[in-house]
C-alpha cells in the first residue's frame, strides 16, 4: 500500500511559511506538482514549488490564478486551504475590523479558492479539498471568539461542500491541528511554566509539528482516502481527548514525553 501522489497537481494556500510551507514541501517531495500561493513569494528557497502571489480574500484574483494554473498544469487534483490568521481579543474589546478580517481570510478565503477550483474538479470528476480548521473550532479559547468562530464556520462549510460535491467523487474534509509552535502563536516564546501547562492538556505530551499535519494531508489527498469525506480530523496529540491526560504522566514509572 502506498501514498502515490506522483504527478498530482496540488495547490497549497499560505505556503510561504509555517505549516503551509512544510505541507507544500512534503507534497513536492512526494512527486506532486505543487503550487504554493501566498501574499508574497518567499525569498528563502522552496525551489521545488511553483510560487504564485495572491491574496485569498480576493475572489477575482484567486479565480484568475486558478485558471492560470489550469492552463499551465492542466488540472487541480488537490486544494489545501491552509492560509489563515489569528485574531485575539475579548468580544467586548476586539477591534471589529479584526473580527471581519478573521472571517475574510479564514472563512471567505477558503470559500474563494473552493469556488475557483470547483468547476475544474467537477470537469475532472475528481478532486480533494482539505481545509485548515483548528482545535479552536472544537474547544475554543478565552479571548479567541473571532478565530474560533471563523474556524468553526470552515468545518460546517466543508461538511456542506462535501455533500454538494459527492456526486463528482470529490472529497472535502477539514483538519484541526493542535498546538504547533509557529509565528502565528508564539508558543515557543512562552515561559516554561506556560508551555508545561499547555502541554499538560495532551495525551502525547509534545508540541505538534508541521510534518504531523503534512503526513495527514498526504494521506487525505491520496487514493487511500477516497471514502473519507465531510469529516474533521483532529491532529492534536489527543488534546483534551480525556478530562485529565496528566493522570497518565503522573503515575510512577510513566516515561516523561516532552517535545
Ligand atoms: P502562519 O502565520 O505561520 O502562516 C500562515 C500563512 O498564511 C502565512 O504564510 C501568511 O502569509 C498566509 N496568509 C495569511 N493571510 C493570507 C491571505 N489573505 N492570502 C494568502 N495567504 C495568506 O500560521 P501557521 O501556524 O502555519 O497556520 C497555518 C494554518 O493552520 C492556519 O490556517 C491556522 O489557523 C491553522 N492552525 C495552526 C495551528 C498552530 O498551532 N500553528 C493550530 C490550529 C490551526
Amino acid at each position: 500500500m502506498q501514498i502515490a501522489l506522483d504527478g498530482r497537481v496540488v495547490v497549497v494556500t499560505g505556503a510561504a511559511r509555517g505549516i503551509g510551507r512544510v505541507i507544500a514541501e512534503t507534497f513536492a517531495s512526494e512527486g506532486a506538482v505543487t503550487i504554493g500561493l501566498d501574499l508574497s513569494v518567499p525569498d528563502d528557497g522552496g525551489d521545488q514549488i511553483h510560487w504564485r502571489s495572491v491574496d485569498v480574500t480576493q475572489l477575482d484574483a484567486v479565480t484568475e490564478t486558478v485558471d492560470d494554473i489550469i492552463i499551465r498544469h492542466g488540472r487541480v487534483d488537490v486544494l489545501v486551504n491552509n492560509a489563515g490568521i489569528n485574531a485575539e481579543g475579548d468580544v467586548d474589546a476586539i477591534d471589529p475590523a479584526l473580527w471581519d478580517r478573521a472571517f475574510e481570510v479564514n472563512t471567505r478565503g477558503t470559500f474563494n479558492t473552493c469556488r475557483a477550483v470547483i468547476p475544474h474538479m467537477k470537469g475532472q470528476s475528481s478532486g480533494r479539498i482539505i481545509n485548515a480548521a483548528s482545535f479552536a473550532a472544537i474547544v475554543p479559547s478565552v479571548g479567541a471568539a473571532a478565530y474560533g468562530a471563523s474556524k468553526a464556520a470552515v468545518v460546517q462549510f466543508s461538511r456542506t461542500l462535501a455533500s454538494e460535491l459527492g456526486p463528482w467523487g470529490i472529497t472535502v474534509n477539514s483538519y484541526a491541528p493542535g498546538m504547533i509552535p509557529t509565528a502565528m502563536n508564539g508558543f515557543a516564546e512562552m515561559s516554561a511554566e506556560a508551555q508545561a501547562e499547555r502541554l499538560s492538556t495532551l495525551s502525547i505530551r509534545r508540541w505538534g509539528t508541521a510534518e504531523d499535519v503534512a503526513h495527514l494531508l498526504c494521506f487525505l489527498a491520496s487514493d487511500l482516502a477516497s471514502y473519507i469525506t465531510g469529516t474533521l480530523v483532529d491532529v492534536s496529540g489527543g488534546k483534551l481527548a480525556t478530562q485529565a491526560p496528566s493522570m497518565a504522566y503522573d503515575r510512577p514509572g510513566a516515561p516523561l514525553l516532552v517535545g
